[in-house]
């Protein structure tokens, strides 16, 4: 089984990669001394994360590590917003603003929205770059609600005011295993898991192993 290497320098999303992709190795560019800096100019989610996934897999070849490159791209879309912020979800209100403003300026924008209509939902695609050259990409969907106010105090980003249906409460208020089996990064992770472990066994399979 080949190592994979994450291209995020988030560590709650590292962390997450970490907790789902229990068999694999996986280590972080952090860790591998390696680091691939892109722009997101991709439109859709599957396109940044196979931006991401290409330019690691190059600088893993250029320092002869034999491993595959995962990247993700992810963010929140928000009815009341048409869609948005969504692939510029870590860009929203400024890249370096904290979660707890961000979070408050959301709250306070959609103060009269209705019930019905603060519908959301976290998209996440993941992308598989190989040293050949082969691309896979996975998708998932997360849905849930805006809060009416900020609560809880784990995972990362819009948590606090991401409500999900299935528990009445917010995704910060879940713990680790509960999030990871819902969430978009987790679902498309498994799809990730499935397509990976297919790859490796055609790959020995050519290879008569
Ligand atoms: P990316 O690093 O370009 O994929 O940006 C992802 C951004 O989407 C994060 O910085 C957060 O703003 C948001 N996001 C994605 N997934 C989550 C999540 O699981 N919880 C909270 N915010 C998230």
């Amino acid at each position: 089984m080949k190592k994979l290497v994450i291209a995020s320098g988030n560590a709650g999303k590292v962390r997450e990669f970490k907790e789902i992709l229990k068999d694999w190795e996986i280590t972080s560019m952090k860790e591998e001394g390696v680091f691939a800096e892109v722009d997101e100019t991709g439109v859709t989610f599957e396109e940044n994360a196979e931006i991401k996934a290409r330019a690691l897999a190059d600088r893993l070849k250029t320092a002869g590590i034999d491993a595959i490159a995962i990247a993700d791209d992810s963010g929140m879309e928000v009815d009341a917003f048409d869609g948005g912020p969504g692939v510029y979800s870590a860009r929203y209100l400024g890249e370096k603003t904290p979660y707890e403003e961000k979070n408050r300026i959301i709250l306070e924008k959609l103060i009269d929205v209705p019930e019905e209509k603060r519908g959301a939902r976290y998209v996440c695609a993941i992308a598989a770059a190989w040293p050949d050259g082969r691309i896979n990409v996975a998708q998932a969907v997360c849905n849930g609600k805006i809060a009416h106010k900020s609560t809880g105090t784990g995972g990362f980003g819009y948590d606090p005011i991401f409500v999900v249906p299935e528990y009445s409460r917010s995704m910060a208020e879940l713990t680790a295993d509960e999030k990871n089996q819902i969430s978009h990064r987790g679902k498309a992770l498994e799809k990730m898991m499935k397509i990976l472990e297919e790859e490796s066994m055609n790959e020995k399979k050519n290879f008569g192993e």
